[in-house]
């Protein structure tokens, strides 16, 4: 794949062919073998023969229209198979996470604001971005990205992990995390979430970087910040366990694809240097 430009503005002249970002729940339509195409390349014979409409242009992919749609229904060829938006996480390049990934809250968005939140009428999608207008009402939808901030705590050269409940995995600890509320700073946001999670002060908050996480619709923000006070005191809705961990004695962690095992590395590979007043 050589690249992809986001747009919202279809092309004036019908195209031959297109890409088809196809989903079934949360699972898109992928060639088996081709890497370099990856999302089915179809002419619109092609198209019209696996039922296939056009639903949300979202760019252009190798000078290719790209559009998402959704079946009801497993699309069976020996040419296609399904993956995972989680999987396509894990296995694939970047680049292609970050396509399916804009596609897919792009699509949901799309879907789910077909009517009006204010008076349930039915909406439009504007011609030239992203966004449905009601005409009886004028509410304007945007896709919705919801924050999230995930804070790497460090205290004597130790990191603090905790396991949460709905951690899939049941042997896996993370740095915390935890949607940003409204009114609220992304400081405000890491220094409370701490407190309420974990019963631990910190401070020193200081940015990291950010990753989008379409699962479904977040930006992680992620920051540093170092232990100011407090005792672990685990809010049991949220957490199943919690502790200080030493570099060379840490639980299982998350891949590093994912910025909490960013964030984990950032300590493994600063921790000769942290103390409580200064963790750079
Ligand atoms: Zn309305």
């Amino acid at each position: 794949m050589k690249g992809f430009i986001k747009s919202a503005v279809k092309p004036e002249n019908g195209e031959d062919s297109a890409y088809y970002i196809c989903f079934l729940d949360d699972d898109v339509l992928v060639e088996k073998s081709n890497e370099s195409e990856f999302f089915p390349l179809l002419t619109n014979e092609m198209a019209k023969k696996f039922g296939f409409q056009k639903e949300c242009f979202i760019g252009f992919l190798n000078n290719k229209s790209c559009y998402t749609l959704a079946t009801a229904d497993k699309i069976l060829s020996d040419e296609y198979q399904y993956i995972s938006l989680r999987d396509i996480f894990l296995t694939r390049e970047k680049f292609i996470f970050d396509i399916t990934g804009y596609a897919k809250q792009i699509h949901n968005w799309n879907r789910n604001f077909s009517f009006c939140g204010r008076c349930a009428s039915q909406t439009v999608l504007l011609p030239n971005e992203h966004a449905r207008l009601c005409e009886r009402c004028q509410l304007i939808n945007y896709p919705r990205i919801s924050p999230a901030i995930i804070t790497v705590v460090v205290k004597d050269n130790q990191i603090l992990l905790a396991r949460g409940h709905k951690f899939q995995d049941k042997q896996m600890f993370s740095v915390l995390a935890g949607f940003v509320e409204a009114g609220e700073s992304l400081e405000d946001c890491v220094k409370r979430e701490i407190l309420e999670e974990v019963g631990i002060e910190v401070k020193n908050v200081q940015y990291f970087k950010s990753q989008s996480w379409p699962f479904p619709d977040s930006l992680m923000i992620g920051f540093t910040a170092a232990y100011k006070s407090g005792e672990i005191k685990i809010d049991d809705n949220e957490i199943a366990e919690a502790g200080w961990f030493k570099a060379d004695a840490l639980p299982k962690i998350p891949n590093q694809r994912s910025l909490s095992g960013e964030l984990i590395q950032w300590f493994l590979n600063n921790r000769k240097q942290h103390s409580n007043e200064n963790i750079k």
